[in-house]
């Protein structure tokens, strides 16, 4: 079996991935594959429940806050924010735009109203994030919108941005559960589960109940939090599978790792070893990201030329390394490290960068 570094969907623990084999075959509880059981059975009820139940633990969540599973991706958290908080207001809303992420979500918010680009990281090849003394936040925004961690580019956010008094919504799709934050200081999470915290197919939204006070008359019922909230995430047929898979990570994350604050020291140890390579590798890989804006989650790096990052790939895959190759719009090296990776290997990547170096760098 390949290593797999892909920046889209994350691997998942090994223990969780025998259990998900398992539970295709047959839930034992139920005595039925999980492919087959039905949205509306008890048994159902109970793993949204606990799901959530370990998700808030994890954070200590609040009460004052809701915790919701949906569908669409993250894409689709692009337009319901702003349907929710933007559409027929007299507000702005402030958008950072730090990456390919974070300028998606613009467009769609203009489709909802007034928004304000408050930062924008183009000029700068989104290779850093704003320092503080760049950010003139207004007081009277509907909210501040930004991206936790830029998947593409490998840039992440070591302190949160924004004014506590105003609405702070953030999509933390690529980092969420990999490390501990003050779930008080935001209004709105969102967060797709194909990195860390399961497969593709639902997005965990975390929000402020009073938030829902603003919401507007007329949406459609499917985009209307309130919906998914009153049903408890069982409004119309949820994706089962995903979350059931996402309760067992939960589980891992809780019972095997001890909690957020262990999985962020791996995290970092993680990439840790990644960047040291970069560092010390006399200028053969070139991190993309300013050092202070590191990612813990997506390490991005160039070689010296493209025939080189294609010897790269090429010999990569041979040794069992996967998805490596740099987003489509960016090109280069970017090794995920999403939480289910090993610190293993990850020192095996490293050996593998090392002689990768010392073969080729003149
Ligand atoms: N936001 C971030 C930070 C992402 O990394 C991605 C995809 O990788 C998205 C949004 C889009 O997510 P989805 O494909 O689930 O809509």
């Amino acid at each position: 079996n390949h290593l797999n570094f892909s920046g889209g969907p994350g691997v998942l623990p090994a223990t969780v991935l025998a259990e998900t084999q398992q539970a295709i075959e047959c839930v034992p509880e139920v005595g039925l594959s999980i492919l087959g059981i039905s949205h509306r059975s008890d048994w159902f009820a109970g793993v949204v429940d606990e799901a959530e139940r370990n998700i808030r633990q994890l954070l200590q969540l609040p009460e004052s806050h809701a915790v919701l599973f949906l569908q669409g991706g993250a894409t689709l958290q692009f337009s319901m924010i702003p349907m929710l908080l933007l559409r027929h207001r007299r507000q702005t809303a402030d958008y950072l735009r730090t990456g390919y992420w974070s300028a998606k979500a613009i467009p769609e918010a203009r489709l909802e109203g007034d928004v304000r680009v408050l930062w924008d990281g183009e000029p700068w090849g989104f290779r850093r994030l704003p320092r503080p003394d760049e950010l003139a936040y207004s007081d009277t925004a509907a909210y501040l919108h930004y991206v936790s961690n830029e998947t593409v580019e490998g840039i992440q956010f070591h302190a949160i941005p924004g004014l506590d008094r105003v609405t702070r919504v953030c999509d933390m799709s690529s980092d969420f559960l990999s490390r501990p934050f003050d779930p008080e200081r935001f209004d709105l999470i969102y967060a797709h589960a194909q990195k860390n915290i399961g497969p593709a197919g639902v997005t965990v939204v975390i929000l402020r109940r009073d938030l829902l006070h603003r919401a507007p008359d007329g949406l459609p019922t499917l985009l209307d939090y309130r919906t998914h909230l009153n049903a408890h995430s069982i409004y119309n047929t949820p994706p089962v599978f995903a979350i059931y898979v996402v309760l067992l990570v939960t589980r891992w994350l809780l019972n095997d790792i001890g909690g957020l604050d262990r999985m962020d020291a791996i995290n970092r140890q993680k990439a840790a070893s990644l960047y040291e390579v970069i560092d010390d590798s006399d200028g053969f890989y070139d991190g993309w990201a300013a050092r202070e804006d590191r990612s813990l989650m997506n390490v991005v790096f160039r070689l010296p030329t493209a025939d080189l990052e294609a010897a790269f790939l090429h010999q990569a895959t041979d040794q069992g390394f996967s998805g490596l190759k740099g987003h489509r719009s960016l090109g280069g090296i970017r090794a995920s490290i999403y939480n289910a990776m090993t610190p293993e290997a990850v020192d095996s990547l490293c050996r593998f960068m090392w002689e990768f170096a010392d073969a080729n760098h003149s």
